[in-house]
């Protein structure tokens, strides 16, 4: 079973797989946590490449195919190897993550985005995704506290960009309607993970 967390940032989607896999290791399930981009030594390095604040001048189609390169090495070797082992794999954002952001909020187009990455994935999609939905102002907020920051520093530019990606998943939700399950992310902590909790043990039940 293939479960990947999605949604923008501040929303306690890695708290949430975190809680989560000590729930299902506890009740002796095989769960892999893993994340993107990233997961595996040449994904993560890929991560720092797309990641690094210093490369500003970094092409938008350029991150694009880097975030689709990175998915096809951790889905080859992390992903599919725990499935065809009957794992339960837990991954911290995966397509949905770029055709929210590269498609979406940066503006390349949905369809084109995901057209590279089916090439990427070759029709591999997750078998249930958690949407965490989350007001992107409060996700802004919670970010910016996490690292003792002003919220001043919150511009709107970014606040924007953020809006969209927020739009971006509404927008996919509504493409996607069987895998997508949201939850609301504004919420506490505790109910947050527990809410994503009982999402994930009804996909196990089913
Ligand atoms: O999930 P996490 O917070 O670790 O993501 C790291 C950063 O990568 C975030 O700032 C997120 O906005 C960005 N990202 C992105 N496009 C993706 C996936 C993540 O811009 N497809
Ligand atoms: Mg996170």
């Amino acid at each position: 079973l293939f479960i990947t967390f999605e949604g923008g940032e501040g929303a306690g989607k890695t708290s949430a797989l975190s809680y989560i896999y000590e729930v299902l290791i506890n009740k002796g399930y095989d769960v892999v946590q893993t994340r993107e981009p990233g997961g595996i030594e040449i994904s993560e390095k890929i991560r720092e490449v797309i990641l690094n604040k210093n490369h500003t001048a970094m092409d938008g189609r350029t991150e694009a195919l880097l975030y689709a390169a990175a998915r096809r090495q951790h889905l080859v070797e992390r992903v599919i190897p725990a499935l065809n082992e009957g794992k339960i794999v837990l991954c911290d954002r995966f397509v949905d993550s770029s055709l929210a952001y590269q498609g979406y909020a940066r503006g390349l187009g949905i369809d084109e985005v995901f057209t590279i990455n089916q090439f990427a994935i070759e029709n591999c999609m997750p078998d249930a995704t958690i949407l965490f939905e989350l007001d992107p102002k409060i996700g802004l907020e919670r970010i910016a506290a996490n690292k003792g920051r002003e919220q001043n520093r919150l511009d709107l530019e970014k606040i924007t960009f953020h809006q969209k990606v927020y739009e971006a998943y509404s927008m996919l939700k509504k493409r996607f309607p069987e895998r997508i399950h949201s939850i609301d992310a504004n919420e506490s902590q505790a109910n947050v993970q527990e809410a994503c909790l009982n999402k994930v043990l009804s996909f196990l039940e089913d």
